[in-house]
């Protein structure tokens, strides 16, 4: 099952990424690129990006990055070992995959095999078993018939010690592994759910990757009593993680659900299991729940490549509070529209869609955007009878629209809390770029609308050098060094360059967010001037160079207003320093002149006294 790097790379290789990308986007020539309308996010403006040499992809609006193999994987929501296996179809490509595959894959099979069997099995015993009738019976009084009960697979775990152990017959390595049992004090297997109706929690492709658990009503969670092992059980009792199950990154039921997402183009996202079949139930089979975890990052990241409009459907006080500036942030990252169902107070939507469906589906229906959410639900709980209760309540509600980074979407709820609280909008926004002033301090908002290019730019003139080490490695392989890249991301792409023979080697081997900019600078054109005369690297590494020096002079000439460095030294390195600088603007001096600096700085950071430093490799004469 698993495929040999060497074969990966070859299906890579014959794989023509243009071709494969434009049967999901129409992509015009551009240059040495080749652009088109995004199939990740909804634009109007081409920011999506092709470089057909490297065989990468990139796109400016939405960050979306990869290789022909990513590409394929978020468009037909497939597994890696899959979408290789599909382009070495289309590329006719022999795979030779080893059957034994690496141990730790091995042991991965071993873990999906055992979850699957105890799924198995535990649903069977809720469908037959004499001990389950209890649990049947619940189920029924929640409204669950058989059709529930086999679609999302319902188990029950039955209230001996070691059933599960006992009956499917796995050792005890795999079954600790995989979060289904654990060996006792005594040294013996025992199971690690028990007296439980069982959710399985499975990936997209349906596979079990996890069991959340609930107990029985009555049973020893339910009436505050002690459990057998002389604790109370929790209510609620999920799998932990395993090398299969990663909670930030599982939803629970998307594999039931993203058939229905796609259509739609909408998810509903809930806190519990019963939550979502509730929501299944009253005619919205698109509904996921986070597993006892809040929501994370990699939800969105999952989440957006099946559909955009995300309606949370917490109990009403939560929803208002769920890490909200991250929302935001991540609304912008991943391009999707977050919304939140407005459900009655204390309500949850298992309760609703057995109560009242249809005002589970109003609410769903007329979900509003998350800031809309909050400042109706602080105007609402004001008083705004009075000139001072009004007053109050659009002094919080501008509390919670100063959050928003974006100024244009800020700007319309001052009009919006203006209108209800009766207030002028222009002293609002007064109060508005206060709160966002106190806000700023000590920690920089970096102000960009949603849609513009570049989570973080960093400098210019670093972006610029490693987008010429990119492609054209041969101007600068021998003249970038480390110290010149004042920006982190900029200095381990550069690394990550540096220590690649190629870039495939470097965006495989190199951390996320650096791969991330590889991809981009792939699909992006470097500056070359135009002038013959000119080394086409040197007004870049000039910037470069420039922009790295003055940093460390700075940093120098702090160290001798602390008094680290004898102010004579100091005069004399600054001197050269800086004549060192001037010459970098002369047409003639500018390339020796970048090299001593160079020099400088990369011997500065090898430690040594900063003065001997300045004296061995700043005064060659000027030549
Ligand atoms: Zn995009």
């Amino acid at each position: 099952m698993s495929i040999p790097d060497d074969e990966v790379a070859q299906v890579r290789a014959a794989t023509d990424i243009v071709a494969l990308v434009s049967e999901h986007a129409a992509l015009r020539r551009q240059g040495q690129r080749w652009v088109g309308l995004c199939p990740f996010h909804n634009e109007k403006t081409a920011s999506f990006s092709v470089n057909a040499q490297e065989g990468f992809y990139y796109c400016f609006g939405c960050h979306a990055s990869g290789d022909a193999i990513t590409f394929l994987r978020e468009v037909e929501h497939l597994d890696f070992a899959d979408a290789v296996r599909m382009l070495a179809e289309r590329a006719g490509v022999v795979l030779h995959e080893t059957s034994e595959g690496s141990a730790e894959h091995k042991r991965t099979v071993e873990l999906y095999e055992a979850m699957a069997k105890a799924a198995q099995w535990y649903h069977e015993r809720l469908l037959s078993a004499p001990d389950a009738g209890r649990a049947r019976d619940y189920l029924r009084s929640r409204g669950y018939d058989g059709d529930v009960v086999r679609r999302f697979s319902l188990g029950w775990a039955p209230e001996g010690w070691d059933a599960l152990c006992q009956a499917i017959g796995l050792s005890e390595r795999v079954l600790s592994d995989a979060g289904l049992g654990f060996v006792n004090r005594a040294g013996r297997a025992q199971d690690a759910f028990r007296g439980r109706v069982l959710f399985p929690i499975c990936d997209p492709r349906g596979r079990p990757v996890a069991i959340g658990g609930r107990i029985l009503p009555g049973g020893p969670g339910e009436s505050g009593d002690s459990g057998a092992a002389g604790r109370p059980e929790p209510k609620y009792k999920n799998s932990q993680e395993t090398a299969i199950y990663v909670k930030r990154r599982t939803l629970y039921a998307l594999n039931w659900a993203k058939h229905d997402i796609v259509a739609t183009g909408e998810v509903i996202v809930c806190e519990g299991y019963t939550d979502v079949i509730g929501c299944f139930q009253a005619g919205m089979p698109r509904a996921v729940a986070t597993c006892g975890t809040a929501l994370a990052e990699e939800h969105f990241r999952l989440l957006r490549n099946f559909g955009r409009r995300i309606v949370l459907a917490y109990d009403a006080d939560q929803a208002g509070q769920t890490g909200i500036t991250r929302v935001y942030e991540w609304e912008r990252r991943h391009n999707v529209d977050v919304r939140v169902a407005a459900l009655p107070d204390g309500a949850d939507p298992g309760d609703l869609a057995r109560t009242d469906p249809d005002a589970l589906r109003a609410a769903v229906a007329g979900a509003a955007p998350l800031l809309a959410f909050r400042v109706d639900r602080t105007l609402r709980a004001g008083d705004l009878s009075t000139a001072e209760g009004r007053a109050r309540a659009a002094e919080s509600a501008i509390a919670a629209v100063a959050e928003h980074p974006d100024d244009l979407v800020r700007d319309q709820y001052v009009m919006r809390v203006a209108d209800v609280a009766r207030v002028e909008p222009e002293r609002l926004r007064a109060r508005l770029a206060q709160v966002r002033a106190a806000g700023r301090d000590g920690e920089a908002r970096p102000e960009r609308r949603a849609g513009s290019p570049g989570r973080r730019q960093g400098s210019r003139p670093g972006l610029e050098a490693l987008r010429l080490a990119v492609h054209r490695p041969d101007l600068v392989a021998d003249r970038l060094e480390e110290v010149l890249f004042l920006d982190p991301l900029q200095r381990r792409t550069f690394l990550a360059l540096a220590s690649s023979d190629s870039l495939h080697e470097a965006v495989s081997a190199a951390e996320p967010e650096v791969a991330d900019l590889l991809r981009r600078l792939a699909v992006e054109e470097p500056l070359l001037p135009e002038d013959p005369h000119t080394d086409p690297a040197d007004p870049v590494l000039v910037l470069l160079v420039r922009e790295a020096a003055r940093r460390a002079l700075a940093d120098l000439q702090a160290e001798g207003r602390l008094g680290h460095t004898a102010l004579a030294e100091l005069t004399e390195e600054t001197v050269t320093v800086r004549r060192n600088l001037e010459d970098l603007e002369d047409q003639e001096r500018r390339r020796a002149a970048a090299d001593r600096l160079v020099a400088w700085l990369v011997t500065g950071r090898a430690g040594g006294s900063p003065a001997e430093r300045a004296r061995t490799q700043m005064t060659e004469p000027r030549s």
